[in-house]
């Protein structure tokens, strides 16, 4: 069976929550479409007033992170349970931001995957090479550790329901985006560990996207190979573009 494509925002710290509400009101019309699932992965303080605006429309309103304890004393932090009980299902793990800026580990990546999936939330779950890495020839092996430890201890029905955003650090925010040729070698890569940690079936139904400058021109052909089921976006998630990229076909 086919996937279904998921095209996801990430608007990291742009958007006041009335810039947010005005910024979905241009988009819903322009992202509208039923044959990919569409996701605005909006900062915390933006999301209430973003699920109101996006009401009736096709876009998901998901978080950019997300706590791996309940409750308590955690100054700061957003919960699970503070996510779903507005509506969230997405949230992204991981991002290589929150790596390099807030200490972000792959062991509390895998932490905060498990809570999420035991709050019934998708986790978007980023992983990436650095240049120097890619330079160094140890991509794929660094990806392969990325997820075997991110994945560690979730079940294969948990497994099948994940999202995967490949997203070379390189690519980021530089408008360089990656090769077709090397998104999907690496999106390919990711599925074959999926298939070694659990079976075909899980590896053939979980979603991988591309992430690193996407644009409505690159869009196209990164979304046709084979394994890349859609993508991650930032900056242009933030433009009218978005409508383009979302309806790439
Ligand atoms: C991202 O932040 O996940 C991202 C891919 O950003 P950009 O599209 O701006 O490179």
């Amino acid at each position: 069976m086919a996937r279904r494509k998921i095209i996801a925002g990430n608007w990291k710290m742009n958007m006041t929550p009335s810039e947010a509400v005005e910024l979905i009101n241009t988009l819903k019309p322009l992202v509208a479409t039923e044959d990919a699932d569409v996701v605005f992965c909006v900062p915390a303080i933006d999301i209430i007033p973003a699920m109101e605006a996006a009401k009736g429309s096709n876009i998901n309103i998901g978080a950019e992170n997300m706590y791996f304890e309940e409750k308590g004393a955690y100054t700061g932090e957003i919960s699970p349970a503070m996510l779903t009980d507005v509506g969230v299902k997405y949230v992204i793990i991981g991002h290589s931001e929150r790596r390099e800026y807030f200490a972000e580990t792959d062991e509390t990546v895998n932490k905060k995957v498990l809570k999420a999936f035991e709050h019934g939330i998708t986790p978007i779950i980023c992983c990436g090479e650095s240049l120097t890495q890619r330079e160094q020839g140890v991509t794929i092996d660094w990806i392969r550790q990325q997820i075997k430890i991110a994945f560690l201890n979730v079940t294969a029905d948990q497994a099948k329901t994940a999202v995967i955003a490949y997203e070379p650090i390189w690519a980021i925010g530089t408008g360089k985006v990656a090769t077709t040729e090397q998104a999907q070698e690496v999106c390919a890569a990711i599925r074959a560990c999926i298939k070694e940690i659990y079976d075909e079936a899980t590896a053939e139904a979980i979603r991988i996207q591309y992430g690193g400058s996407v644009s409505a021109a690159s869009a196209p052909e990164l979304f046709a190979q084979p394994d890349i089921d859609g993508g991650l976006v930032g900056g242009a998630a933030l433009k009218p573009d978005f409508g383009k990229i979302v309806n790439y076909k």
